[in-house]
């Protein structure tokens, strides 16, 4: 029964937590006595009901939705979201902006560009997305359909640390790599997105969570599954939605609650990312963390080493040591521990251990 569990940096799908997969483990067969598993169960029957509804109530209830938002689960990722959000509310002779901290804004400003006008509001493109761009820098067009912003970024590890004031222009945010690592003001969002695969559970399942105001100057004209409101109508369920991934959220969530919800998070998520960047702060420039110190992830810790012949050192014996998912992605090279909510601390204590030892040895 003791399983020996990695240490787990993947960028995505990432870690989830060991107790919710214990408990998929013990009802894989037999769920509630049913005789069935709940992925054989009809979408349609009671308990597979019973289990959306609490999966939506969790994400309410953990994220503080306030009345008046509805919350969606969508299938084709965050990827498909990029498109869906300027199809139901980028209309012809409006135009969307988009602040840029990353490739994933890219993807959503060139998905927008081909649905209509899209401008970038602002960007951190020099530098390599070291940064986030100061609220002062954000072009705000009072007309314009919405401001997009991507809280935190996967790829370079930078993440926002507030967020802006949109004067009255609805505020979009792909929050897919930080959703609920932290507790947030969801009534500054119009609509908020997030494929579960990081923060919330596995990959299949998008969370949307979208204030109702919006649902009804969406585009009506669309197909039936590329309409928010198909979703908002029928709680989900207007076709087959990803009944394991959804169960999967829901037993997440209930760790997360278990833990102490969305401020308990942070704390903790705080705690694993101070280690790491005091260690590549006190180590003298032999690590080189590639965020700027204000603009910092709790999620994603990139950094480098002094050369590439000591990166793949410092990678090759982090594998042998049983490390997954180290790997820099090749738009910023290095190194990347990805430590969402499901990381233990005690896996960052090890990478910590790790690192102060390679230093010794190497630096
Ligand atoms: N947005 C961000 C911030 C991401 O990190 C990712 C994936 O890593 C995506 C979007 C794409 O998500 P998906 O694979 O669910 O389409």
């Amino acid at each position: 029964k003791n399983v020996t569990r990695a240490h787990n940096f993947n960028a995505g799908p990432g870690a989830l937590p060991l107790t919710a997969l214990e408990q998929a483990q013990a009802e894989l067969l037999n769920f509630n006595g049913t005789g069935m598993s709940i992925m054989e169960h009809s979408h349609r029957g009671k308990d597979y009901d019973a289990v959306h509804n609490q999966a939506i109530a969790l994400v309410k209830e953990l994220l503080s939705v306030p009345e008046g938002y509805e919350v969606l689960f969508l299938q084709g990722g965050a990827s498909l979201q990029f498109a869906m959000v300027p199809m139901n509310f980028l209309p012809a002779g409006k135009q969307a902006g988009y602040v840029m901290t990353g490739v994933w804004s890219e993807k959503a400003y060139e998905e927008a560009g081909k649905l209509g006008k899209a401008f970038i509001a602002a960007s951190a493109k020099e530098g390599n997305y070291c940064r986030i761009p100061a609220f002062d820098e954000i072009t705000y067009d009072a007309a314009s359909a919405y401001l997009h912003i991507t809280s935190n970024n996967t790829i370079y590890g930078t993440e926002w640390q507030a967020f802006p004031d949109s004067k009255g222009v609805p505020l979009i945010a792909d929050m897919s790599s930080d959703i609920l690592s932290r507790p947030i003001d969801v009534s500054k969002f119009a609509l908020i997105y997030a494929g579960a695969q990081k923060n919330l559970g596995p990959s299949g399942v998008t969370v949307v969570i979208i204030r109702r105001d919006l649902l009804e100057q969406a585009n009506q004209n669309l197909p039936t599954m590329l309409k928010y409101g198909t979703y908002a109508k029928d709680n989900s369920m207007y076709n087959t939605p990803p009944t394991f991934s959804i169960y999967m959220v829901k037993l997440m969530l209930e760790w997360v609650k278990a833990q102490g919800g969305a401020v308990a998070m942070e704390k903790r998520n705080r705690q694993k990312a101070a280690l790491l960047y005091d260690i590549i702060d006190a180590s003298n420039g032999f690590y080189q963390g590639h965020a700027r110190p204000d603009a910092r992830s709790l999620m994603n810790v990139t950094f480098r080493l002094p050369n590439q012949e000591l990166e793949k050192k410092f990678l090759e014996q982090a594998k042998q040591a049983g490390f997954v998912g180290l790997n820099g992605h090749r738009l910023v090279g290095g190194c990347r521990a990805s430590i969402y909510n499901a990381v233990p601390y005690e896996s960052c204590q090890a990478l910590g251990d790790l690192m102060l030892a390679f230093q010794k040895k190497n630096g």
